[in-house]
């Protein structure tokens, strides 16, 4: 194998990279400025020492805790539970939603052994019991993996006093949240039905 061919398959690991694209963007890699590799290099290696999940709603953030969760301005008694810390970023530069966000880091996949214990669910229960919220409001994918998620979360909360909503119709069956319109994700808000 040559040093080509070894780059290639390395990219080929990346979400969306197939064989053929995989060896097109080494070619290009190859062809390309040499400062420019090695910016992209030293960004690839710095970028988990510079971001981590903030500890209290486990979306990425530079700062100690996130800005989200460090906020006056956002409403305290709503909280988004979304699977991926991108979900976060769609919806709020959607401009559709103002209070908290939990960042589950997936959703249950006994298939793929991923069960609840591999999600910050007990981090969501416990910020719920010491939190003042009014609502949740689950934004897991419209996938079966994501009710079942929803379902899972809404059990536990049997019992509280806390509304449970999941985000409702628009979103298309087994999409990815993160890839929804303003449009959808305002309508698929709106028309959160309770669980
Ligand atoms: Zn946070």
């Amino acid at each position: 194998m040559n040093a080509i061919e070894d780059l290639a398959r390395l990219i080929k690991k990346l979400p969306g990279m197939g064989e053929k694209s995989a060896l097109r963007l080494s070619y290009h890699l190859l062809k390309t400025d040499p400062s420019f590799n090695k910016a992209l290099g030293e960004r690839i290696m710095s970028i988990q020492e510079k971001i981590h999940p903030c500890p209290i709603c486990g979306s990425y953030t530079e700062e100690d805790i996130c800005e989200y969760c460090t906020s006056p301005k956002r409403d305290r008694s709503q909280l988004m539970v979304v699977e991926e810390s991108q979900d976060t970023v769609t919806i709020n530069q959607a401009g559709i939603y103002n209070g908290l966000f939990h960042v589950l880091g997936g959703a249950i996949n006994p298939l793929n052994g991923i069960g609840p214990d591999k999600l910050r669910i007990k981090e969501l229960i416990e910020r719920i019991e010491e939190g003042n919220f009014k609502e949740v409001i689950i934004a897991t994918n419209p996938t079966e993996e994501g009710d079942t998620t929803a379902i899972y979360i809404k059990r536990l909360l049997e019992g509280k006093d806390i509304s449970v909503t999941r985000l409702a119709s628009g979103l298309p069956i087994g999409g990815d949240l993160g890839y929804a319109d303003k449009t959808t994700l305002m309508r698929s808000l709106k028309s959160r039905i309770k669980i």
